[in-house]
C-alpha cells in the first residue's frame, strides 16, 4: 500500500505525558493504552490510521505524528 503517510508514525514524549487519557478516549481505533507508570503507550501500531486525533486532543503536546526514525 502506498500512502503519503507511510513515513510518519505516532510518537510519544512520555516525560510530557501526564496520563490524562484524553488521547486514549478519542483514538478511533483504540490502539493507545497506558504503561505500568500510567503514561500513554502505543499498543497496536499496525492498526493506527495516523488520523492525528491524539495529537489534536493532547493538551500537553506529548503525542504527535512524526517521521519514522530509522529507514
Ligand atoms: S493517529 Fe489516530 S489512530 Fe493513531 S493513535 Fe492517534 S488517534 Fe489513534
Ligand atoms: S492526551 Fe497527552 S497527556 Fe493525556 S494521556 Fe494522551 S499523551 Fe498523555
Amino acid at each position: 500500500m502506498s500512502s503519503s503517510r507511510e513515513n510518519i508514525e505516532v510518537k510519544i514524549n512520555k516525560s510530557w505525558c501526564k496520563g490524562c487519557g484524553i488521547c486514549v478516549a478519542f483514538c478511533p481505533k483504540q490502539v493507545l493504552g497506558f504503561d505500568s507508570e500510567g503514561k500513554v503507550e502505543m499498543q497496536d501500531r499496525e492498526n493506527c490510521i495516523k488520523c492525528g486525533q491524539c495529537e489534536l486532543r493532547c493538551p500537553d503536546l506529548a503525542i504527535y505524528l512524526g517521521g519514522v526514525d530509522n529507514e
